[in-house]
């Protein structure tokens, strides 16, 4: 078989289990509403892709990959003005919208609203070096597991919808002290 009888869709192995299941990743704006230490990103005031351009970015992975879960990251997605439309619009592909946030800007009203457009999922990025204020400042990874659990409560409380978390991990946070 020479490269051009290669389809690159046979090379995904079906059927999709979590752990081996494509995603891809969307970043519908570089907006943030904290200032972590490790963020790759430069966090950019209202530089928010428009609806049109965020769908040419999914009409593409949908040419060209075999996905099944959209991850919409950022800067943090739930500052994109349209993020019901584009949310609702990866449920409509068949696709499955999934939610990278820091969770500073979810209130129960927005997750409510993504609920019901079809959200499958959050992904919570919470760490101690992320220059939270408030009641967060100077809290340990320890501490900060009372704001995971808040994250969780919320979205118990809508129901159905799947929650995990990550952390970016420096050479002072791996051990928390
Ligand atoms: S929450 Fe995410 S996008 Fe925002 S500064 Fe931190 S790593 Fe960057």
């Amino acid at each position: 078989m020479n490269n051009s009888q290669l389809n690159h869709r046979d090379l995904y192995r079906l059927p999709w289990t979590l752990p081996d299941n494509a995603i891809s990743w969307l970043e519908p704006t570089a907006m943030c509403n904290l200032a972590c230490d490790g963020c790759y990103r430069e966090n950019i005031k209202d530089s928010h892709l428009s609806v049109k351009e965020v769908k040419h970015h999914l009409d593409v992975f949908q040419k060209l990959r075999n996905t099944d879960c959209i991850s919409i990251a950022g800067g943090d997605p739930l500052l994109y003005p349209d993020i019901i439309e584009i949310v609702a619009d990866i449920k409509n592909r068949g696709l499955k919208p999934i939610i990278n946030t820091n969770g500073k800007a979810l209130t129960m009203e927005l997750l409510r609203d993504l609920k019901r457009a079809g959200v499958f999922g959050f992904t919570f990025h919470v760490d101690s070096k992320q220059g939270r204020g408030n009641e967060w400042k100077g809290k340990n990874e320890i501490e900060l597991l009372d704001l995971r659990l808040q994250y969780a409560q919320m979205l118990a409380e809508v129901g159905g919808i799947s929650c995990s978390f990550n952390s970016t991990v420096y050479e002072d946070n791996i051990i928390p002290h």
